[in-house]
């Protein structure tokens, strides 16, 4: 049986979530901290003190952390009620890439890595980075990771260089992404390795100028210069990189789905009050065909968005791994969703493209929404490339006849 139906203390927990965040975070939209590089980290503190006095910072977290371990589902109903500003993912520390990073490092970490890494970004108190793309390297495709770690005694020396490294920027937990060559013990290959931002060979060069300003403290230009690391510094399994990368971005792939959902639903509220408000041509601009068209478009837009989302968490809340469906779900909604804030855009008219309202925000940081965690084009090539390898039984084209001639009918 199919039940859409939400238990009472979810609901409950949406409704204290909306009025957080709405009430007490939207009023920092306009904070002069919310730069051209995102929030900086001095307004994300005082953002994340709100969220923890309101009994609402890092409530995914598992039980044995204080959190109270949602599950997929609950998160995305959480989530997309964080999301209704930009700024209540930062606040309640359920934002990209801390939100990703912490999961992953809660199902791989060693008790001792946990305690130093994981615990002060569960508490608010630091910041995480995941550092795998590199200019000419690795991106869409991480088999071409560049970075470097080669052995030395008991060490490891990392050289390489990263970009759109989101938070680099003061960040604690670094994660970072190196080939690593096989030692005496066969081990090696792309290695997660885990260590301090301020440990010596770690460089951020620069903080990138992007569309987006929503992540906390911008994306990073990083050098690792003769990295050196002890061998505890290794994350899980020598050789395993790309296979947490999937534990981490399968999930983190709907979260971000969850989050820019609950902002495209406020810049649509947003539209629809000016298309009920503003008239033209003798009438509200909504009873335009035109107008109103756009408003259904994307009333349809976000309740499928919705349904697609909660259908790919209830198979990961079964168990089922659901890569391919987190993957399918993160290429339409990040199309429907940007096609939604273009059309809140359009619908406010010239204001749409000015900071008057927060859509025109909502519009830009959507777009780079389409790029990260698999840009749109390589899960669509993952998608077409597992229908191909699918075994079919009946011949799609039926085959020739011995003449070579195609049997009429
Ligand atoms: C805002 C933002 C934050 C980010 N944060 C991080 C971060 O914290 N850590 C990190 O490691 N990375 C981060 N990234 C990087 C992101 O993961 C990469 O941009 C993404 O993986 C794509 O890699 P690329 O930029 O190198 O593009 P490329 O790999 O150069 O791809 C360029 C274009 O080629 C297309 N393409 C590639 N393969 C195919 C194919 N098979 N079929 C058709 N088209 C294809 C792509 O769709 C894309 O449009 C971030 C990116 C952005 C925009």
């Amino acid at each position: 049986m199919i039940d859409f139906s939400l238990p009472q203390e979810l609901v409950d927990l949406r409704e204290r979530v909306r009025s957080f965040v709405e009430n007490e975070i939207v009023p920092f939209e306009r904070d002069p901290r919310l730069t051209a590089h995102g929030p900086t980290d001095e307004l994300r503190q005082d953002l994340v003190g709100l969220a923890r006095k309101a009994g609402l910072l890092t409530i995914q977290a598992p039980r044995r952390f204080g959190g109270r371990e949602l599950t997929h589902i609950e998160q995305a109903v959480v989530y997309e009620a964080a999301g209704w500003s930009t700024l209540g993912p930062v606040a309640m520390n359920c934002a990209a890439p801390d939100e990703a990073n912490m999961g992953l490092l809660a199902k791989i970490a060693d008790p001792e890595q946990q305690e130093e890494f994981l615990r002060p970004v569960i508490e608010g108190g630091a910041r995480s980075v995941f550092a795998m793309t590199e200019p000419g390297g690795a991106g869409s495709d991480p088999n071409q990771l560049l970075t470097e770690a080669v052995r030395d005694g008991d060490d490891f020396v990392v050289n390489g260089r990263k970009w759109l490294i989101t938070g680099a920027n003061g960040a604690l937990t670094w994660i970072i992404m190196a080939r690593l060559a096989p030692g005496a013990d066969g081990l090696g290959g792309p290695t997660l390795f885990l260590t301090r931002g301020d440990t010596p060979g770690i460089e951020v060069e620069r903080v990138m100028n992007t569309m987006d300003r929503n992540y906390v403290e911008g994306h990073g230009v990083v050098t690792f210069r003769d990295l050196r690391l002890p061998a505890s510094a290794v994350l899980g399994t020598p050789g395993d990189a790309f296979r947490y990368a999937q534990l981490r971005l399968t999930p983190a792939r709907l979260t971000h789905c969850m989050r820019w959902l609950g902002a495209a639903d406020r810049a649509h509220s947003i539209a629809v009050e000016h298309a009920r408000t503003r008239t033209a041509f003798g009438r509200p601009i909504g009873e335009h065909q035109g107008v109103g068209f756009q408003l259904a478009d994307n009333e349809i837009a976000l309740d499928n968005c919705r349904l697609a989302i909660w259908h790919a968490c209830w198979l990961l809340d079964r168990g089922e791994q659901g890569r391919h469906e987190a993957s399918k779900v993160k290429c339409y909604v990040s199309e429907e969703l940007f096609r939604v804030a273009d059309r809140c855009v359009q619908v406010l008219g010239g204001i749409g493209v000015t900071d008057e309202t927060v859509v025109e925000m909502i519009f830009r940081d959507i777009r780079a929404f389409r790029l990260y965690d698999g840009p749109t084009e390589v899960h669509k090539h993952a998608v077409a490339r597992r229908l191909l390898r699918a075994r079919t039984t009946t011949p799609a084209v039926p085959a020739p006849a011995a003449s070579g001639i195609p049997t009429p009918g």
